[in-house]
């Protein structure tokens, strides 16, 4: 037996009795009724070694190639698929786990520690994916989301626009509706998984009154790849995460079923946003996850490398580099841990979403850049593993909104409370 056999044989017992024993997707997890705690269940130590197993045995030694290549990963997506490292947060409905955001975030960074360019390539599919289960019917649920249970499919998100981005009320994709169906016409930019998805969630304006707020003006679809109209373009050719599929999408004259409507007409920016309540904590995570990575590499370094008859680790100006990264580390996984521990027992995590990601980016680049500084010539140079990660690092300051768009979200909430207060 192969050893990821092993793995996966003494996983599924332990995945399954997840499965019995999670509430159902509405409900929130119960709040327990101990103080903090910061163990890690049993369940979850379990999914942990899973995912650090997998990353050291499939991830870690592919990056490099699916770095320079620029190939989807699929041979890793599909073993990632079969092992149970995707789709956790499928309801039980559909025939998934029903896992928590805590969950994925613990899978997403020992996935990132190994490629956060293999890790968007196997998470981002949730994001897509989290639009219809927060909004979601049941028949949408089970058609939809069972089907990437069935076999190893993955989804998008669909938002953002060639010419808008962090203001996505400014996007410009309209559907209008024509007996029961909807046609959508438009052009969706740097979407990840573009090009591989079976299904893209899509947000859409529906309204075409400019006086109309955004919570009114827009609806979210669920559109099929295969449907005569979509159409992805070519692979774009970015810094970092490269094994990561990211594309423009063409939409023309695509018909929709009035049935993959997401709640309602109008409902689509509250469940566009809303999704990012689940997902930026995932996104956090694989960015501490690379910070981590930087933290590994440039300690091992520091104490093989010598100058001045010592290793550089006993340069304080070194030793200092590396305490800060871990020091990143720790506040970043802090992060990410009260942000999906929130948004699973039904508390509004909406500013700690936005303080994890916002965090453990600065973290990751900062971690990332430090390594290469540590790494000295060696850290310039691609036959070692830093540069990679201050070029895949970029993206997390970007994509998820960027950092400047989680300050706003987060001053606007410094400042509402001090206006409440006041
Ligand atoms: C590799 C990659 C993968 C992506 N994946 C997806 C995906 O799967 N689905 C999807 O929908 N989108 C995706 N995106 C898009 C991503 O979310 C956007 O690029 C991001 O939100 C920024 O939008 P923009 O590029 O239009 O920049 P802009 O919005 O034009 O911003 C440009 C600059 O202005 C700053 N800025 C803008 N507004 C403000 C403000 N109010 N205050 C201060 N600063 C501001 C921004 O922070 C940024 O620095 C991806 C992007 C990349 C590069």
């Amino acid at each position: 037996m192969n050893p990821l056999s092993q793995v996966v044989r003494a996983a599924r017992p332990v995945f399954r009795s997840i499965s019995t024993t999670a509430p159902a997707a509405s409900a929130p997890k119960p709040i327990p009724p101990t103080g903090i705690c910061f163990e890690l269940s049993d369940e979850q130590k379990a999914l942990q070694e899973l995912a650090r197993k997998f990353t050291r045995e499939e991830i870690t030694p592919m990056a490099a190639h699916y770095d320079k290549t620029g190939e989807y990963p699929w041979p890793i997506v599909k073993k990632a698929w079969e092992i149970g490292l995707m789709n956790g947060h499928v309801p039980e409905h559909c025939g998934g786990l029903n896992l928590g955001v805590f969950e994925s975030c613990i899978v997403c960074e020992e996935i990132a520690f190994g490629c956060s360019g293999i890790m968007a390539a196997i998470y981002i599919t949730d994001v897509g994916q989290t639009p219809v289960i927060i909004a979601g019917n049941k028949e949408q649920q089970k058609k939809y989301l069972g089907r990437l249970i069935e076999e190893p499919l993955v989804a998008a998100y669909c938002v953002t626009e060639p010419g808008a981005g962090s203001d996505v009320a400014g996007i410009k994709t309209k559907a209008e509706k024509k007996g029961d169906e909807w046609i959508l016409n438009g052009q969706k930019m740097w979407i990840t998984n573009g090009g591989v998805a079976n299904w893209y969630f899509v947000l859409a304006r529906t309204n075409p009154d400019p006086k109309c707020p955004a919570g009114k003006a827009f609806t979210g679809f669920i559109v099929e790849r295969d449907w005569p109209g979509v159409t992805p373009g070519r692979k774009e050719q970015n810094m970092g995460q490269r094994a990561s599929d990211t594309r423009g999408i063409t939409f023309e004259d695509v018909r929709i079923p009035k049935e993959n409507v997401l709640i309602g007409e109008g409902a689509g920016f509250k469940i566009a946003m809303g999704a990012f309540d689940k997902t930026r904590p995932p996104v956090a995570a694989g960015a501490t996850g690379l910070a981590n990575r930087a933290l590994y590499e440039a300690t091992k370094y520091a104490l093989e490398r010598k100058t001045f008859g010592v290793p550089i680790a006993y340069h304080q100006g070194v030793a200092f580099l590396l305490a800060d990264m871990a020091t990143g580390v720790e506040t970043a996984r802090l992060a990410w841990q009260k942000a999906a521990w929130m948004v699973d027992h039904g508390q509004k995590n909406t500013t700690i979403a936005s303080v994890a990601k916002l965090h453990a980016s600065e973290i990751a680049n900062k971690a990332a850049s430090d390594a290469v500084q540590i790494f000295g010539g060696n850290g310039f140079n691609t036959d070692y593993p830093v540069e990679k990660l201050m070029r895949d690092a970029k993206i997390y300051q970007i994509y998820e909104g960027t950092s400047q768009i989680q300050r706003v979200i987060i001053s606007r909430e410094v400042l509402n409370a001090a206006k409440n207060t006041a």
